[in-house]
């Protein structure tokens, strides 16, 4: 270092470069951006912080993807309301094909991929149903695996709970189940054919309250097995339906099983291969959720002190003796619910034994058409008709002494659409 020159301090070297930054222009923009920049990255960290927070206090959500069983059922209940309030649809298309060759299509919309707004019990939903690259394999089909999103304004998830309880309930409400009946073949029970269609109760036109105090009956035996528990009693009910050929006995105990989502057990008591040991297994054995019917039983045995117990038509006809009947009703080795229906058409042939309580809880007369019956069938048959055309009808039949329902809905299968023509033609029941 030469003698005379100063050193310069170091402070001074920044503060020139620091001016000469500040004179920079392109740097002083630089600088503003950076500073624009960090604020702006700030304020989303903000926001989003913000929005989760908002999200986490103010709104609740339900995410449900297509491996779960509830899926569809929901997208069915938004679609049903949110039918008028979205264009975006997406089909779902399905093809049967029966053995006979017959083929059904059946084609329901679900809401599109995307995002929809619906409004349930006065909230507005945002659904985001969306589409992801993975691919799932169900029932053999693989299938794009998709995410159904919720969200609506609140904190209390029950909302979506409950709607959930309800779209489960909607999609069980329309799931045809059919009757499903089972025939014994052997020491088990087999169904038989496909599931019948379900028969309407109101369908079986009893007379006065009868419908509704049998199922008043039935309901309430079926929802009480913690009283038979308590009390130790056997669970069990026995029905007897009684009263003359083609009043609706059978029909209406299909129709009661269905309605509560019974299945029925079919047993004749006739069968030439059914004994005693069978019989008691069989009964002791029938599928959960379901009733035993014993068909004319009258045709099996006959009491003792009926004149037609010595009748040819009477011996030999089942295997299965009386005792043995009486040992399988009382059943001790059924802990289950059992119920038992039995019909018969001549009660008064029936050993006392056989119905009395225990054996069967609750006797039933089913009888011939009544005029409280006839105007019932009349107005169900043809529900455009008016109510004096019904009256019409009851006052053009002469006599109901023996006029069983089965023939009144014979007499109007004959003039399916015109209850005038019924009514014109009626003597046409009696000849
Ligand atoms: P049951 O067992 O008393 O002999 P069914 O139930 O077999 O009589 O009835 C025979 C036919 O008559 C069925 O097709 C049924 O629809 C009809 N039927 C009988 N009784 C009634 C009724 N009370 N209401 C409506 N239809 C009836």
């Amino acid at each position: 270092m030469e003698v005379g020159e100063v050193s310069v301090p170091e402070t001074s070297n920044f503060s020139k470069i620091y001016d000469t930054l500040q004179a920079n222009p392109y740097f002083n923009a630089g600088a503003g951006l950076a500073g624009i920049g960090l604020a702006m990255n700030v304020l989303r960290r903000s926001a989003q912080i913000g929005n989760t927070y908002f999200r986490r206090r103010f709104m609740i959500t339900l995410q449900i993807n297509n491996e779960d069983a509830a899926y569809p059922w929901l997208l069915d209940f938004i679609n049903k309301r949110s039918a008028q309030q979205t264009r975006n649809l997406s089909a779902n298309t399905i093809v049967q094909q029966a053995e006979s060759g017959k083929t059904e299509l059946s084609i329901s919309f679900l809401p599109g991929h995307g995002q929809h707004f619906f409004v349930h019990n006065y909230r507005w939903i945002k659904v985001e149903r969306q589409r992801e690259k993975q691919v799932i394999q169900r029932d053999g089909i693989r299938t794009p695996f998709e995410t159904v999103t919720l969200t609506t304004l609140g904190s209390d998830v029950t909302f979506f709970k409950k709607m959930l309880q309800e779209s489960a309930k909607d999609a069980i409400d329309n799931t045809q189940t059919g009757l499903v009946i089972y025939q014994a073949v052997g020491p088990q029970w087999l169904r038989f054919g496909i599931p019948r269609k379900k028969r309407d109760i109101q369908s079986v036109i009893l007379d006065k309250n009868i419908c509704q105090e049998l199922c008043q009956d039935f309901e309430e035996f079926t929802k009480s097995s913690n009283w038979y528990a308590d009390r130790g009693v056997p669970y069990r009910r026995g029905y007897l339906f009684y009263g003359p050929p083609g009043t609706g006995k059978s029909s209406f105990i299909s129709a009661l099983a269905s309605h509560y989502g019974y299945s029925v057990c079919l047993l004749s008591l006739s069968e030439r291969t059914l004994d005693d040991d069978r019989l008691n297994h069989l009964l002791n054995t029938a599928p959960p959720n379901s009733v035993v019917i014993l068909e004319d039983i009258d045709a099996a045995f006959v009491s003792r002190e009926d004149p037609m117990a010595n009748h040819p038509a009477y011996q030999g006809m089942s295997r299965v003796t009386f005792s043995g009947l009486l040992n399988a009703l009382d059943g001790v080795a059924c802990a289950e619910e059992r119920i038992t229906f039995m019909t018969t058409n001549y009660v008064e042939r029936l050993d006392p034994a056989l119905i009395r309580p225990g054996r069967v809880d609750r006797k039933q007369y089913f009888g011939n058409a009544t005029e409280d019956m006839l105007r019932k069938m009349f107005l169900r048959f043809y529900p455009s008709s008016t109510s004096s055309q019904a009256d019409l009808f009851i006052k053009s039949i002469k006599s109901t002494e023996n006029l069983s329902p089965a023939s009144i809905q014979g007499h109007f299968l004959l003039y399916k659409d015109n209850p005038m023509d019924a009514i014109d033609n009626i003597h046409r029941i009696f000849d």
